[in-house]
């Protein structure tokens, strides 16, 4: 008989690993792929390993302005040697008579019959020769060909995220075409009847849409393809017809807001009319209700409405999940490590991310500060803050412990 799925109970009280763990399992690589060329590269995910074509550099090179010469020719009191010939880059020289010197540049090939390069500075021109004060050893100042890269070697991996420094490696192969993943494509939409568009004015009791604007932006940071849906209005039927829009088209549907057991939530009931949902209570703070299923065949995962909470557990939870979307091989960032500033007698029974700014410290962690007020609506705390503290549920902490600490920037990359 199979297992029930631990993390697929209607209601289920979660702690923050296994909320994570059972997301990244459950998510699906999108198989797709398309060609793009070097300029649209940054940021897609590499569909294939690349192999270099070609050793880099592709021959022996100066790596200094200097004389190239055989290191036989110099001598520990110094020698004089005639200058035969003068190689600037990208004009390879002749054979290197015996005895003599060539004066060349950086990145210029080096003759055949020399061994080492004598920088200019250590140099004494005498007419027509050159005097070189000491003995030079085999291969200084030489940039031997394929000292980077050899032909043949695996120089990116499928699944990595491709970096500015990546674009200029696959140039410095000649690679001007990359196979890669099509983009995920997520259909967006929120909830709640007091949410209205900025730009609007403000009736009593309302507030501004800040979720969509703050998921969109960094759904766009991601690369991401985001089918805006806007807002829906609190009724089972306009939700559930806005669930069955985004599942036509995108790979996954995200929410915020609705998604608790209160009369005016109807994420829930919606979802499970046209697939299945779990809505599960994470130990942690802020956050706690966060869904999850599919409506069809589309992945759903619903987040808080509360802006920090919106925040916070899209960068902890739908980022794994898109990553591994998305084709990467890391669907987590490896956190650095801060201190606390101050001791934690009573410690929360659930895992709390606190907003906090690290100060720089000679020769220890940095300490992290945190922002006074934590409340799940306070937003100016996440542009104040550079990442998230891990602080562990039910553990006492003395003053100056060292902490997981997560910056927003590797959270949303
Ligand atoms: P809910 O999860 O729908 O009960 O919403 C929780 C809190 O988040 C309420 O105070 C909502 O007004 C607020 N909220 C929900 N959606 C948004 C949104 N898109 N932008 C700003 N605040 C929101
Ligand atoms: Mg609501």
């Amino acid at each position: 008989m199979s297992q029930p799925d631990p993390c697929f109970g209607s209601e289920k009280m979660l702690s923050a690993d296994e909320a994570r763990a059972a997301l990244v399992a459950a998510a699906q690589s999108v198989t797709e792929t398309e060609s793009v060329h070097l300029h649209e590269a940054l940021g897609r995910v590499l569909a294939v390993d690349v192999v270099s074509p070609l050793d880099v550099p592709g021959y022996d090179n100066s790596a200094m302005d200097g004389y190239a010469l055989h290191s036989a020719s110099t001598a520990e009191n110094g020698a004089s040697l005639p200058i035969s010939q003068r190689i600037p880059a990208g004009h390879p020289g002749g054979q290197l008579a015996a005895g003599t010197a060539a004066r060349i540049f950086t990145g210029a090939p080096m003759p055949l019959g020399a061994d080492a390069v004598v920088m200019q500075e250590e140099c004494e021109v005498e007419g027509e020769s050159v005097r070189i004060g000491r003995r030079i050893a085999p291969g200084t100042n030489m940039r031997p060909r394929a000292n980077d890269i050899a032909s043949g070697d695996c120089i990116l991996r499928a699944g990595d995220k491709l970096k500015p420094q990546a674009v200029g490696l696959l140039a410095s192969l000649g690679v001007a075409q990359v196979e890669v993943r099509r983009r995920v494509r997520v259909a967006l939409l929120n909830t709640g009847d007091e949410i209205v568009e900025p730009g609007d004015p403000l009736a009593a009791g309302q507030i501004y849409n800040s979720n969509r604007y703050s998921l969109t932006a960094t759904l766009q940071q991601i690369d991401c393809e985001v089918i805006d849906l806007g807002q829906v209005e609190d009724t089972f039927e306009a939700t559930r017809t806005a669930l069955l829009k985004a599942a036509e088209s995108a790979d996954l549907i995200l929410t915020s807001g609705g998604v608790s057991v209160g009369e005016e939530d109807h994420i829930k009931a919606a979802v499970e009319s046209e697939g299945a949902v779990a809505l599960w209570r994470v130990r942690m703070k802020p956050g706690k209700p966060l869904a999850f299923g599919h409506v069809g065949k589309t992945a759903f995962i619903g987040l808080p409405g509360n802006p920090v909470s919106a925040f916070v557990t899209f960068s902890l939870f739908a980022m794994p999940f898109m990553r591994v979307m998305q084709g990467r091989t890391k669907s987590f960032p490896v956190p650095s490590r801060a201190r606390l500033p101050r001791a934690i007698e009573k410690p929360l029974a659930r895992r709390e991310y606190i907003r906090v700014r690290l100060e720089h410290q000679l020769n220890d962690l940095p300490i992290a500060d945190a922002f006074p007020r934590q409340g799940s609506d306070v937003l100016t705390s996440t542009v104040w803050a550079d990442g998230v503290l891990e602080i562990p549920e039910g553990e006492e902490l003395a003053e100056n412990s060292a902490l997981n600490f997560w910056s927003f920037e590797s959270l949303l990359s």
